[in-house]
């Protein structure tokens, strides 16, 4: 474990060194659970929102995309239930003065336990080689079994409290399990309190009487309230979808990891209306749909799971999130929800419109039931970041630090070197980048001897380099390097656009989904 904790700061300060991400208002000295993109982070975000975007959007000829405003009329969150319902429940340790949400310190518990379990079965397949049989262990090990039923208890209880709303249980579970601070290491806890979770501000001037208006806590309300927009004057028929990439606020308790838990983040979601009766079936699509998406960039199936939902919200009837393997745990990055008709029925009650779906297979209107997919453009950057981050053993002894990047994701595409910065050299690079320029991103170096060139380059995760020397002013060849491999082969500067195009183009990820 320690070993992982290390593994994640030397990531987030290779984050700051190499251009991803810096903190917000560094030079302040940050402010807290906010940061910036830098020059790279900026390119890999985009390319990861081209990703979704273009999976949605252009993969399926019924969803289309809005960008609707972050601020939005008040009532919009009184329908939603965010103003009096969008809270977590709060408990502060009375020595370190730390605050955390006792529903994660109860969810930590519990993979502390499916930890244990993991490493009797570990030990075992290692004592047992071949004919280890994993079920037969699982069910007869004395040590498994009291892990698991001690674990299996903690899970009803703290379901059953999380749907009662049960805060005074909540502290009870968090007692009872001897769940301590991590920093000062006791259990000197205090009650138990619902914290709402909206940034709030004021529009309008005072004079004129000014109102609060909320920074939107998620962008899917955007896409409810135009929901009747965009199916007439889209001609939508259901089922439809519509998508959204935008920013989301929420003044979150505990945000210590990084940009796994931030103030204000970026969302992608989805909403997919269909017609009451078939959500259950579209909810499984949709689940299998997604983790195709993720599973696509060949970070290994074995780093995914779906958990599905202990407490579901009172209007939803299926819940899902797809969690990634980060170095401090499997997390969720992704949240796949059946809505059922709520959110069109509260606004079409709060705005006293009429919020239906008139089908004329039927002949009837009805109001649609949604399933959303909601993954956080950050988070999703995480799990980029924590599976690509490689410090590699060189044969040579030495060790290179490298970002294994899908190339598609990859900020930088092509580097282009002069081995010297001389005898035409230079121009000819930049001859080469002239003309590649226009299919993908290319950067030009001339500092340095080309091994730290290299390194520079495998530090952002650069799929390819080419370097130019003397013999290409002869035949127009260059040396063209692959960043995971390392080899290096002479290939012709007509070769160049062709051999990487397809390879970093965002179309090669998008095929492997159909
Ligand atoms: P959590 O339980 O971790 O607080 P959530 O269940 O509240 O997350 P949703 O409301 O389902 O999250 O939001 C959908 C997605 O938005 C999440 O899967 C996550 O990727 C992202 N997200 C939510 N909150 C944050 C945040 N504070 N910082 C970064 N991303 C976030």
């Amino acid at each position: 474990m320690a070993q992982q904790e290390d593994v994640f700061k030397k990531i987030v300060s290779h984050c700051k060194e190499y251009g991803f991400v810096f903190p917000s208002s560094d030079i302040y000295d940050g402010l807290g659970a906010v940061y910036d993109y830098g020059q790279n982070g900026v390119e890999l975000k985009n390319n990861i929102k081209q990703y979704w975007w273009q999976s949605m959007v252009l993969l399926h000829q019924n969803i289309v995309g809005i960008d609707a405003a972050i601020f939005m009329h008040p009532t919009t969150w009184k329908a939603s239930g965010h103003v009096d319902a969008f809270n977590d429940p709060l408990i502060d340790n009375r020595d370190s003065k730390k605050r955390y949400r006792a529903d994660v310190l109860i969810e930590e518990q519990i993979a502390k336990y499916d930890e244990k379990i993991e490493k009797e079965v570990a030990k075992a397949a290692k004592r047992f080689g071949e004919n280890f049989d994993e079920v037969m262990f699982c069910s007869t090990n004395p040590r498994v079994l009291e892990h698991k039923a001690k674990r299996d208890a903690l899970h009803e209880r703290f379901a059953k409290a999380l749907n009662n709303n049960d805060l005074e249980e909540l502290r009870q579970i968090i007692l009872d399990e001897e769940i301590v601070c991590p920093i000062s290491g006791t259990r000197n806890w205090t009650e138990v309190r619902q914290f709402n979770l909206m940034f709030s501000t004021e529009v309008g001037s005072t004079a004129d009487g000014a109102s609060k208006i909320y920074l939107r806590p998620e962008t899917a309300q955007g896409i409810f309230v135009n929901y009747l927009n965009v199916q007439k004057t889209g001609r939508m028929k259901l089922p439809f979808g519509i998508a959204q990439i935008g920013k989301a606020f929420r003044n979150e308790i505990v945000a210590r990891q990084f940009i796994f838990r931030m103030r204000e983040f970026e969302q992608m979601e989805m909403q997919f209306f269909v017609k009451p009766g078939t959500e259950l079936e579209w909810f499984q699509k949709w689940k299998q749909t997604r983790m195709a998406w993720h599973q696509a960039l060949g970070f290994g199936a074995e780093n995914y799971r779906f958990h599905d939902h202990d407490k579901l919200a009172h209007y939803a009837n299926a819940a899902t999130d797809i969690e990634f393997h980060m170095p401090f745990g499997f997390k969720e990055v992704e949240g796949i929800h059946s809505r059922t008709n709520f959110d069109l029925s509260q606004h079409a009650k709060y705005s006293g419109k009429k919020i239906e779906y008139f089908d004329p297979d039927t002949n009837e209107s009805y109001t649609p039931y949604v399933i959303e997919t909601s993954i956080g453009v950050d988070r999703m950057f995480l799990s980029v970041m924590c599976h690509s981050f490689d410090e590699e053993q060189l044969p040579n002894g030495e060790t290179r630090t490298v970002l294994h990047l899908p190339a598609a994701l990859a900020p930088v595409k092509l580097a282009v070197f002069p081995l010297t910065k001389k005898d035409g050299l230079p121009e000819k690079a930049q001859e080469i980048i002239n003309d590649l320029r226009f299919h993908f991103n290319c950067k030009y170096e001339e500092k340095d001897q080309i091994g730290k060139r290299y390194r520079r380059m495998d530090a952002i995760g650069t799929p390819y380099c080419v370097t130019v020397d003397p013999q290409t002013l002869e035949d127009n060849t260059v040396t063209l390097r692959d960043r995971d491999s390392m080899e290096q082969r002479r290939v012709h500067i007509s070769e160049l656009q062709g051999i990487i195009e397809d390879q970093v183009s965002i179309t090669s990820l998008l095929k492997k989904l159909l």
